[in-house]
């Protein structure tokens, strides 16, 4: 992904490397200067900074409803 897109609360992507449960899709539960985010298979919890997070992040799959998202004040 292009680096500075914008990243949600809720935001379900998908991350050019596998997690070892067998699963690639993830789900953003936090943002900010570093970005929260639960595996959708297994419920592991990471944190990325957000250098990081875009370097991973393969595509965007779903994006959340912006009136259901929780406000981002990270930046
Ligand atoms: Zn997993």
């Amino acid at each position: 992904m292009s680096p500075g897109f914008k990243i949600l609360v809720g935001m379900r992507v998908r991350l050019r490397k596998m997690h070892p449960c067998g699963n690639d899709e993830w789900v953003v539960s936090r943002t900010g200067a570093d970005i929260g985010m639960t595996c959708a298979r297994c419920g592991r919890h990471v944190l990325l900074d957000r250098e990081e997070f875009e370097r991973r992040v393969k595509l965007v799959v779903e994006t959340p409803d912006p009136s259901k998202a929780a406000p981002s004040t990270g930046e």
